[in-house]
């Protein structure tokens, strides 16, 4: 059975046994870990579709690396082409780009080194990334 949560005023996701990946840049003030800090807890009042999907799921793990230029489109072409990931039929998260989306969902847990080997093929001075371990928050919804 699947079941479906709302994402803003004007979208549902359907919730899906599996993973999903999302990606954002953290160039604005507090950087990275003003970012973290926000996913990491849940939004009293969502804004961002990210923080409507944080109600529903664990948040796992964070890959993150402190490349000064705004990455996330390439992650999420990434994320789609050489990881296969499937984004939901709208444009979660990416309303502000060209993407199908900022999220993606796998069948099973992507793994960070493919990730990377696949991110260095399309641009080899990505600086480093690296995977931040998560508390695996409870689902509260
Ligand atoms: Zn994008």
């Amino acid at each position: 059975m699947t079941d479906s949560v709302p994402v803003g005023r004007r979208h549902r996701l359907a919730l899906t046994p599996g993973w999903m990946v999302y990606v954002g840049s953290a160039l604005g003030p507090g950087g990275v870990a003003a970012r973290l800090a926000h996913h990491r807890r849940l939004a009293e009042r969502p804004h961002w579709h990210i923080d409507f999907l944080r109600r529903h799921g664990a948040l796992d793990a964070v890959w993150l690396s402190h490349d000064p230029i705004r990455r996330e489109c390439l992650w999420a072409t990434v994320l789609a082409g050489e990881l296969g990931g499937v984004p939901p039929p709208f444009r979660f998260g990416a309303s502000d780009c060209r993407c199908p989306a900022h999220l993606y969902r796998f069948r099973d847990r992507p793994a960070l080194a493919v990730f990377v080997a696949a991110l260095k093929g399309r641009c080899p001075d990505h600086a480093a990334v690296v995977e931040s371990n998560a508390p695996r928050n409870a689902v509260t919804a």
